[in-house]
């Protein structure tokens, strides 16, 4: 196996614990959610839940694919859980969020994919929290026919994120079983259906692609309309997952940060630490608020 390049100084990260992250962490067991903040292992657990902030997996803890930077695991999930929709509001109330983000793992196995049942979550969380923006971060619906996503735009979230993850040539050993054109096309009907909905995506870097690479990422996204950027150094969740190949510096982050802006994104967040939902509520709400 090849050897890990060392973590820098800029990966540190608050230590889980404290009345706020116990407080997050009781809301979600409670209401009994999956987490991607816990699923994946990220680093940012202690500063995002000290504040409220979880972003919550529906559908299950299993996911159909197997990404090779994901620590999600792969499997037969089980059957989709009518009441999940409820408790997700529930909880998104008792934290009282002003923005939450809601994601899900892939289901493969479900004719829709899944669209029914973020539809009915968003319905619900708008229901019970109506103050509360709802961003949604969604798989890709590949293999559903076109009203899938329809029926996910119908229901209006305030952001719909799809990622991207990586440039296209490595998504043979990143992200096999997706397409990335098709993401890319899914972003843009999601424009296209509902102007009104701000759409997002965002990539990890550190995992073999040169900058030409991600520059290119970012046309392609905005030929698509794609309104909001996120950008973070990838880590590797385990030794069996995707290697690191290279840790992004600070200064080229700020770099592409700049360069995204010339581009016409309304919203970029690119540093080390930045994970799709980092910070999504603040960096929405200064738009909004601008
Ligand atoms: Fe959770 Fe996102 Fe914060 Fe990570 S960045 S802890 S996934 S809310
Ligand atoms: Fe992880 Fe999403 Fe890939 Fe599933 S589809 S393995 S949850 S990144």
């Amino acid at each position: 196996d090849n050897a890990q390049p060392k973590k820098p100084a800029w990966i540190r990260v608050k230590a889980p614990g404290g009345t706020g992250y116990n407080k997050t962490r009781e809301i979600i067991r409670e209401n009994r959610l999956s987490t991607v903040c816990e699923e994946a292992g990220c680093p940012n657990v202690g500063e995002c839940w000290s504040q409220g902030h979880a972003t919550m997996m529906i559908m299950g803890e299993i996911c159909t694919r197997g990404c090779t930077f994901c620590n999600v695991a792969t499997g037969k999930p089980q059957a989709l859980d009518a009441f999940e929709p409820g408790r997700v509001a529930h909880a998104v109330a008792t934290l009282g969020l002003k923005h939450v983000v809601i994601t899900s793992v892939d289901r493969d196995d479900v004719a829709d994919g899944g669209a029914e049942h973020f539809a009915q979550t968003i319905r619900a969380v708008r229901h019970r929290a109506p103050e509360t923006t709802i961003e949604i971060l969604t798989p890709d619906f590949l293999r559903c026919d076109a009203s899938a996503l329809e029926v996910v735009v119908a229901a209006r979230p305030d952001v719909f994120n799809h990622n991207l993850e990586t440039v296209p040539g490595l998504y043979p050993t990143v992200r096999p079983g997706a397409r990335y054109f098709h993401s890319l096309r899914l972003l843009q009907r999601v424009k296209e259906l509902d102007p009104s909905i701000f759409t997002k995506s965002g990539i990890m870097v550190g995992l073999g692609e040169d900058r030409q690479g991600v520059l290119q990422v970012m046309d392609d996204m905005r030929s698509a309309d794609v309104d909001f950027l996120t950008i973070g150094q990838y880590l590797q969740p385990t030794p069996k997952h995707h290697s690191v190949e290279r840790f992004v510096t600070p200064e080229e982050f700020a770099s592409y940060e700049k360069s995204a802006y010339g581009k016409g994104f309304l919203m970029v967040s690119a540093t080390p630490l930045t994970r799709s939902s980092y910070h999504a509520g603040d960096d929405f709400a200064r738009l909004r608020d601008a």
